[in-house]
C-alpha cells in the first residue's frame, strides 16, 4: 500500500470554505478562485455559497461553501497550499476558533485516512456541521447520509 503522503496520481478532495470577518462573501469566492489557479489542482465543483449562524465561534454569521478539486498534491501538501491561501487574506489566529478572515479546512482526500497532529482527514467535525453537510450535499449528495442531515437541522443556515 503507498502511503498517503507518497501519493502522485490524483486524488478527488473536499475543501470547506468559510469566513465572518471583513467582506466574508468576496473572501470566500476569491479563495475559490485561488484554490482553482492553483497548478496542482482542478476544480471540479463549486458549491452555493450559504449564509450560516457562528458554530463554536462568535461575531457575524459566517459565509460558507464546498468545493471538490482533483488533487495532484498530496494531502499535506495541499493543506499547505490552503494555508498560504489563507495566510494571503491575511488571516490571524488570535485565539481558538476566533472569527476569521477566511478558513479553508481539508474535508475529504480520496478515501485516507490520516492523523497527525498537523492533518486529521476525514475533518474530525465535518459531520456535526450544518455549514459543511448543506453544501457538501449539494455538490455530492452520495457523501451526506440523511441521518447527518437530521442531526444538524436545528443549526441555522440559508443558501444564498
Ligand atoms: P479550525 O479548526 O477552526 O479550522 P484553524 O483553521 O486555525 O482552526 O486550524 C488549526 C490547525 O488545524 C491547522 O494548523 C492545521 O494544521 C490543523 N488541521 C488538522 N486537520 C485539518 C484539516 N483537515 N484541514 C485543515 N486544517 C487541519
Ligand atoms: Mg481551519
Amino acid at each position: 500500500m503507498i502511503p498517503a503522503s507518497d501519493q502522485r496520481e490524483p486524488v478527488i478532495a473536499f475543501i470547506a470554505l468559510g469566513a465572518n470577518l471583513g467582506d466574508a462573501r468576496a473572501a470566500v469566492v476569491n479563495a475559490m478562485d485561488q484554490i482553482a489557479g492553483l497548478p496542482s489542482v482542478q476544480l471540479l465543483a463549486r458549491s452555493a455559497l450559504y449564509q450560516t449562524a457562528p458554530v463554536e465561534s462568535s461575531g457575524a454569521d459566517y459565509i460558507n461553501a464546498v468545493v471538490k478539486v482533483l488533487s495532484i498534491s498530496p494531502a499535506y501538501s495541499l493543506l499547505s497550499l490552503l494555508q498560504n491561501i489563507e495566510q494571503m487574506t491575511g488571516r490571524e489566529r488570535p485565539y481558538t476558533n476566533a472569527p476569521r478572515t477566511l478558513d479553508l479546512d481539508l474535508l475529504l482526500f480520496g478515501s485516507a485516512t490520516i492523523e497527525s497532529e498537523k492533518l486529521t482527514v476525514p475533518h474530525p467535525r465535518m459531520r456535526l456541521r450544518a455549514f459543511v453537510l448543506l453544501p457538501l450535499h449539494e455538490i455530492a449528495p452520495e457523501l451526506v447520509p440523511a441521518a447527518d442531515l437530521l442531526r444538524v437541522a436545528a443549526q441555522r443556515i440559508h443558501k444564498l
